[in-house]
Order: C-alpha cells, then sequence, then structure tokens
C-alpha cells in the first residue's frame, strides 16, 4: 500500500508557522495551518532579514520578489544619539553579499508576510481558527479543539502561535513571559514628510538608556521605519493596534541627534508595543507537539533575529521530518530541537544584552548559518 503522507498541523500563520509550512511542503508533507486571525493587513512595521534567513528564502523561491521590494543598505551604521559620532559602519551590501552569497535585507514587515502567504495554497490556511485545547488521539495522533468550536486531528502538531503561545501553555502551564520595561514605538511613514532631510539609509543612535533604528524598507526609498527601544515601566501592553502618543515619544528623545528629532516631528502617527521576553524554556517538544519561532525562543528585537531564526527553525524542521513514518515523529521533533536549541539560546542570550554591533563585531556565527546544509544533531 503507498505511504500516506505525514499530515502536520501548524498553530499560527506568522511569518514563523506560514515559513515552516512552505518548507514542509518543500518535502511532501501535507500540512494545515490554523490562525485565529480573521485577515492579514499591512500594519506599520520594518523588518531586517540577514543572510541566515534569506538563504531560507530563496530556496523557497523568493529571491526575485526580495531583490524587487526589499531595501538593501550599504551599511548598518552604530551613532552616538547627540553628537551624531559613528562607532561602527558594519560592512553590508556588496560586502555581506561577497561575504555570505545572499544580501541582507530590509523591508515592511506585511510584504515579508504577503510573500510566505503566497507560498502555501490559501486552502491549506483556516482563519478565525484559535487553538484552545489538545488532547492525544489515536495512533500517535492529536486532536485540536478551537474556539469556534470546530476541532481537527494531525499526526503531529507545530505550536508557531508567538510568545504567547497557548501550545507552550498546554506543554508546560501558563506563565506570562517577562515585561522589559521597556516598550518599541513603531511605524512606517512616507519619506516625502521629511522634505528636504536625506536620512541615513540603516542606523542605530544609542543613548545612555534607550535607541532608535531607522531604516527605508523599500528599494525606492520611499518608506521609512523606524522603532524605539524606551523606558516604561508602566505600560505592558503587545497589540498591534495600541497607538503610541506622538508628544510622549519626542519628548523622550528630546535630547537626540537633530536629524531623529526632524523624522519624529515627521512622523503622522506612531504604534506602541510592549517588549517582552523569556529565558530559553526546559524544552520545546513532548510527544507529537513540538514548538517554533517566538513560542520557543522569543527574544529582545535588539539583534533583528526573532523572525530570522523562527525561519531558520522552519528549514531545519522539514529536514529532521523529511521522509519520517508516523511512528518516528517524537523522535524526528526531538531531533529538531536539539539541533536547534543551543543556537537560538545563544542569540537569546546575545540579544538581551543589547550591545550587537554597538561595536566593531564578528556578526559570521549568526549570519554564516546555513540551515539546510547545518549539522543536524544525533
Ligand atoms: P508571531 O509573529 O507572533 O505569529 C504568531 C501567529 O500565531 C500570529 O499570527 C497569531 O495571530 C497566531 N496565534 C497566536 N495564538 C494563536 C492561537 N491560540 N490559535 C491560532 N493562532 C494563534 N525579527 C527579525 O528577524 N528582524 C527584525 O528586524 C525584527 N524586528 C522586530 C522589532 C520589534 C519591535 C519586535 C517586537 C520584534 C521584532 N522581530 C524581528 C521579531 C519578530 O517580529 C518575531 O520574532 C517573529 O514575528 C516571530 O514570528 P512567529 O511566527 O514565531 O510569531
Amino acid at each position: 500500500m503507498p505511504k500516506r503522507p505525514l499530515r502536520i498541523a501548524i498553530i499560527g500563520a506568522g511569518i514563523g508557522g506560514l515559513s515552516a509550512a512552505a518548507c514542509l511542503r518543500r518535502v511532501g508533507i501535507d500540512v494545515s495551518i490554523y490562525e485565529q486571525a480573521r485577515g492579514f493587513t499591512r500594519l506599520g512595521a520594518g523588518i531586517q532579514q540577514a543572510p541566515n534567513s534569506i538563504r531560507v528564502l530563496y530556496a523557497l523561491g523568493l529571491k526575485d520578489k526580495l531583490l524587487a521590494q526589499a531595501f538593501q543598505p550599504d551599511s548598518n551604521d552604530s551613532r552616538d544619539h547627540d553628537s551624531g559620532r559613528l562607532t561602527n559602519a558594519h560592512a553590508l551590501g556588496q560586502s555581506v553579499r561577497d561575504r555570505h552569497g545572499v544580501p541582507y535585507f530590509l523591508m515592511h514587515r506585511g510584504d515579508l508576510h504577503a510573500m510566505l502567504a503566497e507560498l502555501v495554497p490559501p486552502d491549506i490556511v483556516s482563519l478565525d481558527h484559535r487553538l484552545v485545547g489538545m488532547e492525544h488521539a489515536a495512533d500517535h495522533g492529536v486532536r485540536m479543539r478551537f474556539s469556534n468550536g470546530e476541532a481537527a486531528e494531525a499526526d503531529a502538531v507545530i505550536g508557531a502561535d508567538g510568545v504567547h503561545s497557548v501550545v507552550r501553555e498546554v506543554m508546560l502551564g501558563k506563565e506570562r513571559p517577562r515585561f522589559t520595561g521597556r516598550v518599541a514605538y513603531r511605524t512606517v511613514f512616507p519619506t516625502a514628510r521629511l522634505g528636504d532631510l536625506r536620512p541615513h539609509p540603516c542606523v542605530k543612535w544609542w543613548g545612555p538608556d534607550r535607541h532608535i533604528v531607522s531604516y527605508f524598507v523599500t528599494p525606492r526609498r520611499d518608506e521609512l521605519y523606524f522603532v524605539t527601544s524606551t523606558p516604561e515601566p508602566d505600560f505592558d501592553v503587545e497589540s498591534w493596534s495600541a497607538k503610541g502618543d506622538l508628544g510622549t515619544l519626542r519628548a523622550a528623545y528630546d535630547t537626540f541627534h537633530p536629524q531623529v528629532r526632524a523624522i519624529l516631528a515627521a512622523c503622522p502617527d506612531v504604534h506602541k508595543w510592549a517588549l517582552v521576553e523569556r529565558d530559553p524554556l526546559p524544552r520545546w517538544v513532548e510527544g507529537n507537539v513540538a514548538l517554533l519561532g517566538d513560542a520557543c525562543h522569543p527574544m529582545t528585537p535588539y539583534m533583528a533575529q526573532g523572525a530570522s531564526t523562527s525561519i531558520e527553525d522552519g528549514a531545519i524542521l522539514s529536514r529532521c521530518l523529511r521522509g519520517v513514518e508516523r511512528d518516528g515523529v517524537a523522535q524526528a521533533l526531538r531531533r529538531y530541537q536539539a539541533t536547534r536549541e543551543p543556537r537560538t539560546s545563544r542569540i537569546q542570550r546575545t540579544s538581551a544584552r543589547n550591545t550587537w554591533l554597538k561595536d566593531p563585531h564578528d556578526a559570521d556565527w549568526v549570519y554564516g548559518y546555513d540551515a539546510w546544509t547545518a549539522p543536524l544533531a544525533e
């Protein structure tokens, strides 16, 4: 009798869930995705994608779209917040293409999400499906229950449901992530609003207790993104719809360089997001259930590696599950965790320090990783 392909359910159609789905389908696995949202919108945020995730995205067929829609900066600059003195210009552009064979991209987060969504057939994505519970089912399977009253079964479940993961909660119990006491104000707006100002293409302005990063998100340089890390111990809401107060934001950066103040003066509105983190988890896998992306290794955004490492996860997961029969899934998932956990824990800890690229650094251990060829754990 011909083998039935593995049926894997992914909870969450974020960047991690969608890229994992594309990677798994590439090795012949039958995937269903369940997402709590009713639809997706192009919300205002930028995202950096380094060679380590670009290798995965190129193999998934996104090279032409990325080249057409994303910006390639020549360097990632670090500057003192008030004088603007350059403390580090980390070479990107041609230098990163020569060194790593693929570019370093800056782009609109919504554009990346849309590209990934186009990689999977729409009929495998069930929107308006919020996972509320899971049980063991017959034959090593897993049964999922959703808040809309529906249920489904799969041979394995991948929890790509973000930092507040319900799958993580079922596995390890309820535990809120730690609020860092800091918030990210972020927005994308047309550069036309800046008049004659020519902003640095990709820069982080380092203040004593806060910073702001800004960069273009299209090759046309017609949209600028900024994101801050600002101390605000009393605010801990993570919501795409929470708006920030422009007056408070501008006052928080009024000692910064005139270019920063001009950008904040020109921006029409801003979203506000509490920055949270977790320590590395004791385990990401239980039987035929595994976690991926922010569900298992949420991190501060200071290395711009949260989404990139979730994309790496998908590629490694697909290599571990390739050709595996149903009774081998649990072992393949343990292998996935064993391969990924040392790397993502190191990145989580490094990111938490918020010193990445402030001074000259060796970035090769992060950017040089190739999820298609990295050795798999025994
Ligand atoms: P998410 O993006 O959180 O997706 C989870 C999905 O699961 C969502 O669609 C959600 O609706 C769905 N979901 C949740 N619960 C359920 C449920 N119970 N049932 C069904 N669906 C559910 N990373 C980078 O690589 N580069 C950057 O430049 C960068 N900048 C950042 C800037 C900021 C300010 C922040 C906060 C993060 C940044 N990151 C960056 C990190 C990146 O955003 C995350 O690491 C990444 O989005 C994680 O993807 P994910 O798919 O694991 O989780």
